[in-house]
């Protein structure tokens, strides 16, 4: 089964899914999970921040929404999220399919909290072959797709002040936003393989030296969703139709050589 997390603007997937409540040892899932059909295979759909957008990025569910995906038989999730960037060149309407994340969260970030424990690698956190097929489709579809990149995840619900803004800027960072982590590393410690759609909608705080180049307002993020909701929709179906059952990549076994 495919599984899929929509974010900022992106509440349901599939019009005829069946709805499944899923209650988890660590509660609900943010909404309830939307089960049907993409080109015969399975997918599951999860609302991140809910069905009314009731969830900060903060107070998402984080392990319950995994969890509950693991539950059913999710093998890859893909993932998309509103991000902003931070680089002149990757632009509001871009697609970005990162490679690695910075985490700057405060949160619980694991489902080993002993006895059990495990030390998981986090190298290469999203899964290459999910990744892969992504930019693929991407790329063929003609969108405005850049195949990889770092994104520096903050805590929010704020955004960065202009200090902030231009430290990551500093360390050559491509994008921020509030909620990949720790969903990736949660997939991981699942054995899920994990690929996130970024979709850029702002500059963060501007863009160095150019006036002319407004700070992030909610008003231009749910612009730009709106205006790229189908496309972003397009780039699953297609890329799902391309998911093999069979992983050799490094998630399907991620706990091998992770547990003490
Ligand atoms: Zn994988």
């Amino acid at each position: 089964m495919i599984g899929v997390l929509g974010g900022t603007g992106f509440y349901s997937l599939l019009g005829d899914a069946e709805k499944k409540e899923i209650e988890t040892p660590f509660g609900k899932t943010s909404s309830h999970v939307g089960i049907g059909k993409i080109h015969g295979k399975d997918v599951a759909f999860i609302a991140r921040h809910g069905e009314k957008h009731e969830y900060p990025p903060h107070k998402i569910p984080y392990k319950a929404n995994m969890f509950a995906f693991k539950e059913i038989g999710v093998t890859h999730i893909i993932a998309p999220a509103a991000v902003g960037s931070l680089k002149r060149e990757i632009k509001p309407g871009d697609f970005l399919v990162p490679d690695q994340f910075v985490n700057f969260t405060r949160r619980e970030d694991t489902f080993y909290d002993g006895p059990e424990i495990v030390h998981m690698g986090s190298t290469e956190p999203y899964c290459p072959d999910l990744r892969r097929i992504i930019i693929q489709e991407g790329v063929s579809a003609g969108y405005p797709l850049h195949p990889k990149g770092t994104v520096v995840v903050i805590q929010g619900p704020r955004f960065s002040s202009h200090a902030e803004s231009g430290f990551f800027r500093s360390q050559n960072w491509d994008i921020i936003n509030m909620t990949q982590y720790p969903e990736v590393m949660l997939a991981r410690e699942k054995e899920m393989c994990y690929a996130n759609i970024s979709l850029v909608t702002d500059y963060d705080t501007g863009v160095k030296d150019d006036p002319d180049v407004l700070p992030v307002s909610i008003e231009d993020v749910m612009r730009i969703l709106k205006e790229n909701n189908e496309k972003t929709k397009k780039l699953i179906f297609n890329a799902v139709r391309k998911i093999s059952e069979n992983r050799s990549c490094v998630c399907a076994k991620a706990l091998d050589d992770a547990k003490l």
